[in-house]
């Protein structure tokens, strides 16, 4: 299974797997945040995610919604989200 790392404010790096997070996309600009509850501590911490950041974690299947108020996503922004995947460094960490 694919797990995810980033970082606790509180116990440093923790590794997630995908359905213990989940993600806010901004339609216009195709970035966001995640949110997520460490497994050390328990606490529910919400980062930015840049267009790096909103690839991985659609790749490794995060759940995910699109925020209402910035309007509805259009095929382009989808098919760009598309090409972002294609293009996923999985090597590379969240922080
Ligand atoms: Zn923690």
């Amino acid at each position: 299974m694919t797990t995810i790392r980033t970082t606790c404010v509180l116990c440093g790096d923790v590794e997630l797997i995908p359905n213990e997070l989940s993600l806010e996309l901004t339609a216009m600009s195709g970035t966001g945040t995640y949110i997520f509850e460490c497994p050390e501590c328990g606490d529910q911490q919400r980062r930015p995610a840049n267009h790096r950041v909103v690839s991985i974690l659609l790749a490794t299947g995060v759940a995910y919604e699109v925020l209402e108020e910035q309007g509805p996503i259009t095929e382009a922004e989808i098919s760009r989200f598309s090409d972002e995947i294609d293009r996923a460094d999985w090597s590379e960490q969240l922080h």
